[in-house]
C-alpha cells in the first residue's frame, strides 16, 4: 500500500486514529488499494475542536502581515511540491497528470488570494455620521470553522477555504473526502513544515459521522461544504438548526447552448472539454447540449466523431486523455443512467460501456458517451450523473433553450455559443445560473471571484472565493464614536 494507513493531524501533531473502521483507497485505473482511511471517532473529532478553539484567540491577535506570511509561505511549498501532489491526485481520483496540474495551480491561486488579507480584511468608516460622531465598522475573525470536501477536486475545494479563513484570524478543521483523502494528507504535510500555532490547522479524517459531531458542536463557528445536494441541503439545515454559518456548494446538471451563428470547430473542441474532461466528474461539466435551429445536424456529427477518438486510459500516461471514473460504485451509477437513457427512448449515438483500456483490466473505466433526440422530462436530462455522459437536445429558437435551463431545479453553470452580442448578453442576463460562460465550456470562476451557485446548486449566501470568502470567514463589528 503506497501511502498506508492516513494519520489525522490535530493540534499540530500527526495522531493515529484509534477508529476500527477503515476504508480502502484504490486508484481507480487500476482498482489497487493504495491506502486506508480511518472513519475517526467522535472523541478524535472533539479533540480536534478543543485544539482550534484553544488556538483562536492568540491566532486572532496575531497581526494580519503576518498571517499572510504563512500563506506566502505555503505558496512557495506547494510551488515546490507541484508535480507531487499533482501525481497524488491522479493516483487517488484517476483524472489526467494535465487536469490534476491546472487542479494544484487553481489551489495555489487560491493561497495567493489570501496572501492579501492585510489589505482585504480592512474595515470602512464614515466621519460624521450626525454631528460629530463618526463610525467605523471591523472586520473581525469568528472562530473555529471546517470544510466537508467532495472527492473531485481531492487538492483544490479545500485550498477554496482553509487560506482564506486561517489569514482571517480564525482556526480550521479539514474533512476530507473519504474517497479521496490522500491529497489532504500531502496538504498537511506541506502546512506542518510551516510550524503554525498548534491547533491553527487540523485534519480529521472520516465520513458522515464526522460532520455530524462537527455540525452541532457548540465551539464550531461554521462549515463550508462541497458535494451532493442532497447532503448539501442537509447540512445547510443542520447548520443552521445549530446556529452556525454555512456556505454549501452543490450538485449541478449543466446547459451548453449552442446558437446558428457558432464558430463550429472551436465550440465542439469546448463542448469536448466540458462533458468529458475530468470524465464528466466536475460540478461545472457540461452535461446537456441544447442546439438551437439548423446548426444540430453538423455539430451531432463533429462531436461524435470527435468524442469517439478520446483516447481513455490511466491519467498517469502519456497521450491519455480521459481518465477512470472515481469508483466500481459511480461506474455501476454511471451504466445504470446510460440503461435508464435507453430504456426511456434516448437515442445512444455513442457507446462507453465496454471502453477496453489495454493493461488495466481492473480500472473504473467508461468511455464518452452521447445520447441523441433527450427529452427535458427524461431522468438522464434531470438528474446529475456526474460521469462522461452527454444528451442532446434539439430546439428551434433561444426562447426554447431558456426554457430547458428554467426548468432545471440546479443552477451551477450554463454556457452559450455564439458570434451574436444580442444573444450573448440576453444569456448572463436571464439565465438563472451562478456561473456562465459565453463560448467556453467550463466557466470556473478564478480565486478572486465567488464561485457562483442558485437553485439546488448552493444553498447559503456568501460564496466561496473572492470577497465572499472574507466576508463569510469574518463578522463586522460598528464602532460609533463621540468625544466631548
Ligand atoms: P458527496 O455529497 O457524496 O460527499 C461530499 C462530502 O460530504 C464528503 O466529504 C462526504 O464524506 C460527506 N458526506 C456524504 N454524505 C454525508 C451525510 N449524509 N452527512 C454528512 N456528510 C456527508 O459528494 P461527492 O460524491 O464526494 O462529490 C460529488 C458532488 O459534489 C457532485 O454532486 C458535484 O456536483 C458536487 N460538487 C459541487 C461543487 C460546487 O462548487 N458546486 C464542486 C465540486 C463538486
Amino acid at each position: 500500500m503506497e501511502f498506508g494507513t492516513l494519520k489525522n493531524y490535530i493540534d499540530g501533531e500527526w495522531v493515529e486514529s484509534q477508529s476500527s473502521e477503515l476504508l480502502d483507497v484504490t486508484n481507480p485505473a487500476t482498482g489497487e488499494v493504495i491506502a486506508k482511511v480511518p472513519l475517526s471517532t467522535a472523541e478524535e473529532v472533539n479533540q480536534a475542536v478543543a485544539a482550534a478553539k484553544a488556538a483562536f484567540w492568540e491566532w486572532r491577535e496575531t497581526p494580519a502581515v503576518i498571517r499572510a506570511r504563512y500563506m506566502f509561505r505555503l505558496k512557495a511549498r506547494m510551488e515546490e511540491c507541484f508535480e507531487d501532489l499533482a501525481r497524488i491526485v491522479v493516483k487517488e481520483h484517476g483524472k489526467i497528470i494535465d487536469e490534476a496540474r491546472g487542479e494544484v495551480r487553481r489551489a495555489i491561486e487560491n493561497v495567493d488570494m489570501a496572501a492579501g488579507i492585510p489589505s482585504l480584511m480592512m474595515g470602512y468608516n464614515a466621519e460624521d455620521i450626525a454631528e460629530g460622531i463618526d463610525e467605523e465598522a471591523i472586520l473581525q475573525p469568528i472562530g473555529v470553522f471546517f470544510c466537508v470536501a467532495p472527492f473531485n477536486f481531492p487538492a483544490m475545494v479545500p485550498s477554496w477555504f482553509l487560506p482564506t479563513a486561517v489569514a482571517c484570524g480564525n482556526t480550521y478543521i479539514v474533512k476530507p473526502s473519504e474517497q479521496c483523502p490522500i491529497s489532504q494528507n500531502f496538504m498537511f504535510e506541506l502546512l506542518d513544515d510551516l510550524d503554525f500555532p498548534p491547533g491553527v490547522v487540523n485534519l480529521v479524517n472520516g465520513a458522515k459521522g464526522v460532520v455530524d459531531v462537527l455540525l452541532s458542536h457548540p465551539d464550531v463557528a461554521g462549515v463550508s461544504f462541497v458535494g451532493s445536494t442532497p447532503v448539501g441541503k442537509y447540512i445547510y439545515a443542520t447548520a443552521a438548526a445549530h446556529g452556525k454559518r454555512a456556505q454549501c456548494q452543490a450538485g449541478a446538471k449543466n446547459c451548453l447552448v449552442v446558437m446558428p451563428d457558432a464558430d463550429l470547430d472551436r465550440t465542439v473542441a469546448a463542448l469536448l472539454t466540458s462533458a468529458f474532461g475530468t470524465a464528466g466528474q466536475r460540478c461545472l461539466a457540461g452535461a446537456l447540449v441544447v442546439a438551437v435551429g439548423d446548426i444540430y445536424e453538423p455539430l451531432k456529427a463533429k462531436l461524435v466523431e470527435a468524442a469517439a477518438a478520446i483516447k481513455v486510459g490511466n491519467g498517469l500516461d502519456e497521450g491519455v486523455q480521459m481518465g477512470p471514473v472515481v469508483s466500481l460504485k459511480a461506474k455501476q451509477r454511471i451504466l445504470g443512467y446510460i440503461d435508464k437513457g435507453i430504456e426511456q427512448g434516448a437515442e445512444l449515438l455513442l457507446d462507453g460501456r465496454n471502453v477496453v483500456v489495454e493493461g488495466h483490466p481492473n480500472g473504473y473505466f467508461v468511455g464518452p458517451t452521447i445520447f441523441d433526440k433527450v427529452t427535458p422530462d427524461m431522468v438522464i436530462a434531470r438528474e446529475e450523473i456526474f460521469g462522461p455522459v452527454l444528451g442532446i437536445l434539439q430546439v428551434g429558437g433561444f426562447d426554447e433553450a431558456l426554457d430547458i435551463i428554467r426548468g432545471l431545479p440546479f443552477g451551477n453553470a450554463a454556457s452559450i455559443f455564439t458570434a451574436s452580442g444580442k444573444w450573448a448578453r440576453e444569456f448572463k442576463y436571464r439565465v438563472p445560473a451562478g456561473n456562465i460562460g459565453i463560448n467556453l465550456g467550463i466557466a470556473a470562476p478564478i480565486a478572486t471571484f465567488p464561485f457562483g451557485g442558485k437553485g439546488d446548486s448552493f444553498f447559503g449566501d456568501l460564496h466561496g472565493q473572492g470577497m465572499d470568502g472574507v466576508n463569510f470567514f469574518t463578522d463586522r463589528k460598528v464602532v460609533i464614536t463621540r468625544w466631548f
